[in-house]
């Protein structure tokens, strides 16, 4: 090997040395420039980084000094010049002698009456395909470079490609990091992340207001430990917490003041660069805790102060209905059905609240009792009837001989068949048909509604039964959209199903199912 292959290659070698020694890309594009310059004995060196159409820096040296030039600068040469020319036409460029090539701009010294013609060589940086920037060469001699100087300024700039793509890569990971740590430090939650044990690792700024606790004490301190969770918990809940999904839970936490702030808590595992954390999000819930106990207080208002009065209106208008004699006015008895029927609306809507809240309480029926089929069937539907008459709808109910009767609460059952009949009359339009059926299937009795009515759109199927919803049309009535809610709630606490099948336009079957009950041989029960 000859000497100036060996400096050359002593050269690259330095300047990718240089290359990985530094993220920080000013410092490193400079001292490749220097290294470059002085190996070549160049009078000036200059590299200009690019964005897209734009230079967003530059390094120029001249004569081993480092001088400083403006981001506009570097625009401004891109305008013109042989770096402007290089970089619209994405080629390497040699000039022996500077002043005989019209794309050299000249500058006050390369007149030759000054220092006179030089050679320059001036080649894109590429990236991934992308012009990165454009590396400029100039000698003060004209006639100096060759060809091996050309490929030796190429592999410098294929290096630097390299070093400005990382550069920008580490800048892009550094955003997204500050980002990150923003949008933590921003959030309305208090968000704690700890080690798989529970061992805290950081806390955002609310969860440090929240407890009261300065970071570097939370830090050490376990979650189980803020939380008075049992010390085994996440043990026993690390399966779920290993295949992605998120923990939640009530609790209380206890703060630096020694007072509890009821919270729930979402746990989630994530993957972070040095291994796995748990990120923990304490929702302070204390707002909906008091809107809870409100809630009860309500309920047992409505429980005490409105079901007794209400049930003394219904029987004393009943007594008032058999004490009036038959010959009597047909418009009192028709005001008087008029009353018992909005009483007993009122008695069963107020039930139905008090239902909801206590099956979802996860409180269990009390009040079973063995119940024919049959008669609990007609009951609802003489609710429903004047209604329906009243609508030109047609009401057909086939009911199975010889079904056994069923455990249940007679009234929660009455009120979910209401409730199916109640909505098949209410959105099905005038002259509607409405049919009951009651039929034995396996080990238990299905009950179906169905109707002629609008129908249900198929992914509104399962949601109708959630508290609340409503199939938003101008034409239908309008409801509180608990009725389904309830009649779920009523159906699954015995043991049930229910569920609907429903064409747009042509009608809705709303199906439950209850089981048997079996004797104590294990057989069904028969009614004979
Ligand atoms: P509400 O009747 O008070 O709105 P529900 O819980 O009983 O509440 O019903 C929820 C929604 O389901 C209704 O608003 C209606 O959009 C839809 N729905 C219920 N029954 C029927 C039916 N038979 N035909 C068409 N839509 C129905």
């Amino acid at each position: 090997m000859d000497e100036t292959s060996r400096t050359t290659l002593e050269l690259l070698y330095n300047i990718s040395r240089e290359l990985t020694s530094d993220l920080d890309l000013r410092t490193v594009l400079s001292r490749v420039l220097m290294l470059s310059s002085r190996h070549v004995g160049a009078e000036r060196a200059s590299i200009i980084v690019l964005d897209g159409n734009q230079a967003v820096e530059g390094a120029l040296i001249v004569n081993d000094l480092l001088l400083e030039r403006s981001v506009e600068h570097w625009n401004n040469v891109l305008q013109d010049g042989l770096a402007g020319w290089v970089f619209r036409n994405r080629q390497a460029v040699m000039l022996s002698d500077t002043s005989q090539d019209e794309r050299w701009a000249q500058r006050p010294d390369d007149a030759v009456s000054r220092t006179g013609a030089k050679s320059a060589i001036c080649v894109p940086v590429m990236a991934r395909e992308q012009v990165v920037g454009i590396l400029t060469i100039v000698h003060p001699r004209p006639h100096f470079f060759n060809q091996e100087h050309l490929a030796l300024v190429q592999s410098i700039a294929d290096q630097a490609g390299i070093a400005i793509y990382n550069a920008r890569l580490y800048d892009s990971l550094q955003a997204v990091t500050r980002r990150y740590r923003e949008l933590f430090d921003d959030s309305i939650d208090p968000i704690c992340i700890t080690g798989l044990n529970g061992q805290i690792l950081e806390s955002n700024r609310q969860a440090i207001a929240l407890t009261g606790y300065p970071a570097e004490v939370l830090v050490g301190k376990t979650m189980q430990e803020l939380l008075k969770l049992p010390a085994e918990w996440l043990k026993d809940h690390v399966e779920t917490l290993g295949a992605g999904q998120t923990l939640h839970q009530e609790a209380l936490l206890w703060t630096a003041s020694l007072s509890t702030v009821p919270v729930e808590v979402h746990v989630r595992k994530v993957a972070f660069p040095n291994g796995d954390v748990l990120q923990w999000i304490l929702q302070d819930i204390t707002e909906r805790k008091q809107l809870d106990a409100l809630r009860d207080d309500l309920m047992a208002m409505v429980y005490h102060d409105l079901r007794s009065p209400l049930s003394n209106i219904i029987s004393s208008l009943e007594m008032l209905n058999m004490l009036l004699p038959v010959s009597d006015d047909e418009n009192l008895r028709a005001l008087l059905s008029i009353a018992i029927r909005s009483t007993g609306r009122m008695q069963r809507l107020i039930n139905t609240l008090l239902d909801i809240y206590r099956l979802e309480a996860g409180q269990p029926i009390t009040s079973r009792a063995m119940t024919e089929i049959a008669p609990l069937v007609y009951e609802a539907v003489d609710t429903i009837l004047p209604v329906a008459e009243n609508k030109g709808q047609q009401v057909d109910v086939q009911i199975e001989p010889n079904l056994p009767p069923l455990n249940i609460d007679a009234d929660m059952i009455r009120r979910v068949l209401i409730n199916l009949l109640d909505n098949a009359t209410k959105y099905t339009l005038f002259k509607g048909k409405i049919t009951l059926s009651v039929y034995r299937k396996g080990e238990r009795v299905e009950f179906a509604v169905r109707d002629n009515g609008p129908g249900i759109p198929p992914d509104a199927l399962e949601v109708i039964f959630d508290k609340f919803a409503r199939l938003q049309s101008e034409r239908f009535p309008k409801g509180i959209g608990l009725g389904l809610a309830f009649c779920r709630l009523a159906v699954r606490s015995h043991g049930g199903e229910i569920w609907v099948e429903s064409k747009l336009n042509e009608g809705s079957c709303f199906t439950f199912a209850l089981p048997i009950p079996q004797t104590e041989d294990g057989l069904s029960m028969k009614n004979n």
